[in-house]
């Protein structure tokens, strides 16, 4: 049957990249289709009950900033809430939260069902329609063909999937979830360039069978105990009020024991024996890869995670594994506290299909099949986060694509988004990518406290920002620079400082004249302090900090804490980041210089063959992605320039 509407968008996959993928289309006004398995597996968290980490978090934030879900749905469902790195700089400061999965699913499901232009329906897809070299269409397993202008493909690691547990294996999208078998052989048809990566997953205990009492608690902030005094909030517009009940984590260790136990596996273990060929991802390994590779190493912490509040079920993180799920029993009650633990699933390692990332243009549409794009744990990610972020970009730019306008691309020096994309589709993947703070060479300036100042603006003017959300916007905006200024104008000199309140707040007396804001520059000056000089005497009424007359102290971050963080951050940064912009203004020329679609690298000869080679093979769309493609070298970049000038 021909469904008789026709859509603009079809999002395949109602995962953490499909519906960041729907609701982005449909924020920015395009009819939009969600087609999944199953409507109550819609947001699942596949592995790990929670959400953000460094690099991780700035994603979420970055996600947020543009209207997306993760954030909102997270405050919703976090039942523990902890700032990472919180005594280093802000760049690498990261929210994490536990998450309820069950809160967190009804929290993602009531967005995408309150969503106006979005339509839900639930039926496998086994095959794509293609006419020429465009995608028109999908069609589900009982031949329901639904047309559209573009599709975007979320499958996760449903394609092909197969679990092991042990050497035993069978076919699944991951555990519960049939895979998506006839799809991935359309895909492969369709000559897409594939490859086969692998994941796991930690078997789950049954908390009731745990002694707590042997483990040690690891409260979130402004818990009692917690290592921060104010519960940290997700989204911009989220605030505390809105998590329910928070609750610790606990901590656990493997020992000798564990790690012989987890020997003994090995001759059993799909990894170790060739039945997987999939790479699984080095910064997320599976407990028998720590042991194998960190063979000296006597413990590993195991993070005790609750899944719910309406739940005993515990994720340990830190065992995952495939191995013989006797072995997993042993393993599991080697460790304190664990003696009688129960498992309610087992842990298993999962293969799947994904694709090669560089057969994708910048906006990530498939290189062949024009209306086509590719998002999530299918391009070869790993992570919800990642897997968000990039939904929420493949919806804005089929979005953009309907409405016959250029895509979206934000740069290297303006998100973390724009850093996974250009390492997704110049460098591809050799296993599952993940987000590190590393990655962003202008981390300085991609912090999650100004993910909002980055990308709300052009958010908005894509349509994926609500009235509430800019007005919130705006105003945070306008106060940190009213107040920025405001601090320009106020000096304080010698003659009107006594020594000692100098001392007090500066750590010494001043000998000239200074701005508030010049003072505030200083590594151990903060606003606050500045604010409490002469007991208040600089105090905005606007943001009462260190006015003593104004009670404001409370146990959440608050509208005035961001504005103060902001105003606080840029003023101690903002050397290096001026610094760190001028070498983007340098950069900028031939960051975005366009490399022409039709050029043949096989007569640039100034080239090597190897570099001719790669170049046409990966086909940049500018200079600067020809300059993060492996193996070509600065030296080759200017050769490719100067042939750029003479014949362009
Ligand atoms: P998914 O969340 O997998 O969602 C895919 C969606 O597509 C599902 O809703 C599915 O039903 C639907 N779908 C697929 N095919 C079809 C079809 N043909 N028709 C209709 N619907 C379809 N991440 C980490 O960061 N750390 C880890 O340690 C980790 N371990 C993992 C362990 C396991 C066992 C698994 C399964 C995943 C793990 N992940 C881990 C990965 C994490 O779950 C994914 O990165 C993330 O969920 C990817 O999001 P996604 O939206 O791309 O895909």
């Amino acid at each position: 049957m021909l469904y008789p509407q026709e859509f603009d968008v079809i999002v395949v996959g109602g995962g953490h990249a499909g519906t960041e993928a729907a609701l982005a289309a449909a924020r920015m006004g395009s009819k939009t289709l969600l087609l999944t398995h199953n409507i109550e597996t819609l947001g699942q968290m596949s592995c790990n009950p929670s959400i953000g980490g460094i690099g991780k978090g700035h994603l979420v934030k970055e996600v947020d900033a543009m209207g997306g879900a993760m954030a909102l749905a997270t405050d919703e469902a976090g039942i523990q809430f902890r700032i990472l790195n919180s005594s280093k700089g802000p760049a690498v400061r990261a929210t994490r939260a536990q998450a309820d999965r069950v809160l967190y699913k009804a929290a993602i499901r009531r967005m995408l069902e309150n969503q106006p232009n979005l339509w839900l329906f639930q039926q496998a897809v086994d095959d794509l329609m293609v006419e020429g070299d465009r995608v028109v269409g999908a069609v589900t397993q009982v031949g329901i063909r639904f047309r559209s202008r573009s599709v975007v493909l979320t499958a996760g690691t449903f394609l092909d999937g197969k679990i092991h547990v042990g050497l035993n294996n069978y076919a699944a999208g991951r555990a519960g979830d049939p895979p998506a078998v006839s799809l991935s052989a359309r895909l492969k048809e369709l000559k897409l360039p594939q490859g086969r990566l692998k994941t796991g997953t930690p078997p789950r205990i049954d908390g009731r069978s745990i002694d707590f009492s042997k483990c040690t608690p690891q409260p979130g902030d402004g818990m009692p105990g917690g290592m921060g005094d104010k519960v940290p909030v997700f989204s911009f517009m989220g605030h505390a009020g809105m998590h329910p009940e928070q609750v610790p984590c606990w901590i656990t260790h493997t020992n000798a024991r564990t790690h012989e136990i987890i020997r003994s596996g090995f001759d059993r273990s799909p990894m170790f024996t060739g039945k997987i060929e999939g790479v699984g991802p080095r910064y997320c390994p599976s407990v028998e890869d720590k042991i194998n590779r960190f063979a000296d190493k006597e413990s590993h912490q195991i993070f005790l995670e609750p899944e719910g509040l309406t739940t005993h079920e515990i994720y340990p993180n830190g065992i995952s594994t495939s191995l013989p799920f006797d072995i997993q029993y042993e393993l599991v009650r080697s460790m304190a506290g664990l003696e009688n633990a129960h498992i309610l699933r087992p842990g298993y390692a999962i293969e799947y299909d994904y694709f090669d990332p560089r057969g994708l243009k910048s906006n990530f549409e498939t290189r062949p099949i024009a209306g086509l794009f590719f998002a999530g744990q299918i391009n070869g990610t790993t992570g919800y986060e990642e897997a968000a972020a990039q939904g929420m970009f493949a919806g804005i730019n089929a979005a953009l694509l309907c409405r016959e306008q250029a895509p979206w691309l934000p740069g290297r020096d303006q998100a973390y988004l724009g850093v996974l994309v250009d390492d997704l589709i110049t460098k591809g993947v050799t296993e599952p990518y993940r987000m590190f703070t590393s990655r962003a060479e202008f981390r300085l300036q991609l912090r999650e406290d100004n993910a909002d100042m980055r990308l709300t603006e052009a958010a908005r003017q894509m349509g994926l920002v609500d009235d509430a959300r800019w007005e919130a916007f705006s105003r945070k905006r306008d106060a940190v620079s009213r107040e920025t200024e405001r601090l320009r104008s106020l000096w304080i000199s010698p003659k009107n400082l006594a020594a000692a309140e100098a001392e007090r707040v500066l750590g010494k007396a001043i000998d000239h004249e200074y701005s508030l804001a010049e003072l505030l520059r200083r590594p151990d000056v903060s606003y606050a302090s500045l604010m409490s000089l002469d007991a208040g005497r600089f105090a905005s009424a606007e943001l009462p900090v260190g006015n003593a007359d104004v009670p404001r102290e409370t146990a959440e971050f608050s509208f005035i804490d961001a504005v103060v963080e902001q105003i606080d951050i840029s003023a101690k940064y903002s050397g290096y980041i001026d610094r760190q912009k001028d070498e983007i203004d340098r950069a900028a020329h031939y960051e975005h210089l366009k490399i022409p679609a039709e050029l043949d690298y096989l007569q640039v000869t100034a080239l090597s063959f190897e570099v001719r080679q790669r170049l046409s093979k990966l086909r940049p769309e500018t200079l600067g992605q020809a300059s993060r493609v492996s193996g070509v070298t600065p030296a080759a970049i200017s050769l490719l320039l100067v042939h750029l000038k003479k014949h362009g």
